[in-house]
């Protein structure tokens, strides 16, 4: 039996790229464990890309992926990645 304090909480693992990114600030702005903060330096296009500032508390919620209109910020399970780097062999 599983009991809810067993349970663990969900982590996101984030990925910026930040050429594509606009600079608009939504996902800094909605994300609601203010886990992005934006950076000072530019990007290809001249904008300010965000950063993560505090990874850890991100809970996978996606909703930066879902607001972000460049499609510039995404997230993964950050234990499927645990896993995939330490039990997968990659080319
Ligand atoms: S997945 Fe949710 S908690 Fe994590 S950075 Fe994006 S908006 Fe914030
Ligand atoms: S929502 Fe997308 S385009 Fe806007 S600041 Fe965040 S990553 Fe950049």
């Amino acid at each position: 039996m599983v009991y809810f304090g067993d349970l663990k909480p969900i982590k996101g693992k984030i990925h910026i790229n930040k050429d594509r990114c606009k600079g608009c600030g939504f996902c800094v702005e909605y994300c609601p464990k203010d886990v992005l903060e934006m950076s000072d330096e530019f990007n290809i296009k001249g904008y300010h890309p965000p950063y993560i500032k505090n990874e850890d508390e991100c809970c996978y919620c996606q909703l930066c992926e879902t607001i972000c209109p460049e499609f510039a910020i995404f997230v993964t399970l950050k234990e499927k990645e645990e896993q995939g780097e330490k039990g997968e062999s990659r080319p």
